[in-house]
């Protein structure tokens, strides 16, 4: 058997032509989605996943615009840089991009957002939302990764997902997520033991470790949905994810390729976000 190919590049395509018409509709009513994302220092990487959020941002109608701030930023400089954006009625997202340099506390600048204009869904109220189930901007790794599973009907409630991976941005909200749709989740880590004993029980497979190919067809049940969330780069410079994706395909159900996967799902479900803190979330 050789799996369906969930491809989140087609998936991300429709939903923001879905989007497009709503915020045209907005506009039309005088709103202007606007996104605000800081950039500290001059990792290529960031760079690039910065530029790549403003152009998706555009494409789409989303007014946006990137600060760059110098490495030696003081952590002072930033805090004041997002109240003033805190205050800034026309922003209504903000997103640091992390990491951040060493001298900064990350979990305080993610606490500085004001959690209605916290489109990433990093800040501690907008998780414990998530948590007890009440309305909240969701982190977008794991909230992309469900409108994949239900993009093919793929069923959750009552299914064994195993996640691996315990990050704050993606691991432990995914297993939050996949919770709140009935799953019975099992979370595996560096320390889990005998890691093919759960990964071959489960029905979803998460896998967010970071590292290339740690994941083969010999952790995985037959026809199980196999989700990869790593993104690696190869000597040769091209992407790769944390599963080997050629052995996995003949033993998956489903499963999502790298690149072409969750990746263009992440920035799809922060540009909503986006457009949701527009139009006002309530709750938050
Ligand atoms: P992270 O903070 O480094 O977390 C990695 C997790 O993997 C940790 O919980 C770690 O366990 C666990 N782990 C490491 N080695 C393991 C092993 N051999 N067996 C089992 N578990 C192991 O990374 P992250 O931020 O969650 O990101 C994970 C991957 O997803 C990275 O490749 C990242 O680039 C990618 N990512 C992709 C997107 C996207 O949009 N496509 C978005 C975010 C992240 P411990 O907790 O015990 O250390």
């Amino acid at each position: 058997m050789s799996a369906t190919i969930i491809n989140g590049q087609q998936l991300a395509k429709e939903l923001r032509e879905n989007m497009k018409v709503e915020i045209k509709a907005l506009r039309e009513n005088g709103i202007i989605p606007h996104l605000t994302v800081i950039l500290i220092g001059d990792d290529p990487a960031s760079h690039s996943y910065v530029n790549g959020k403003e152009r998706a941002s555009k494409e789409i109608g989303i007014s946006s615009e990137i600060i760059r701030m110098d490495a030696a930023t003081a952590e002072a400089v930033l805090l004041e840089k997002i109240e003033q954006l805190n205050a800034d009625e026309k922003v209504n997202g903000i997103l640091v991009q992390l990491p951040l340099p060493a001298h900064i506390d990350e979990q305080k600048v993610i606490e500085a957002i004001d959690p209605a204009k916290d489109v990433d869904g990093f800040h501690p109220i907008n998780i414990g939302r998530m948590i007890i189930g009440q309305d909240s901007f969701l982190p977008c790794t794991p909230f992309g990764i469900i409108q994949m599973l239900k993009s093919k009907n793929i069923e959750v409630a009552g299914k064994h997902a195993v996640v691996i991976g315990r990050s704050n941005i993606v691991g432990k909200p995914m297993g939050q997520l996949l919770l709140n749709e009935d799953a019975t989740v099992t979370y595996c880590h560096s320390k889990t033991k005998n890691l093919k004993n759960f990964t071959r029980d489960a029905d979803i497979l998460i896998v967010a470790v970071g590292k290339a190919n740690v994941i083969d067809a010999s952790y995985i049940k037959e026809g199980a949905v196999v989700i990869d969330v790593g993104v690696n780069r190869t000597n040769a410079g091209t992407l790769t994810g944390d599963v080997d994706f050629e052995s996995a395909k003949e033993k998956a159900s489903f499963i999502t390729p790298v690149p072409k996967g969750v990746g263009p799902m992440t920035i799809t479900m922060l540009l909503y976000n986006t457009m949701r803190a527009a139009k006002g979330l309530s709750e938050v």
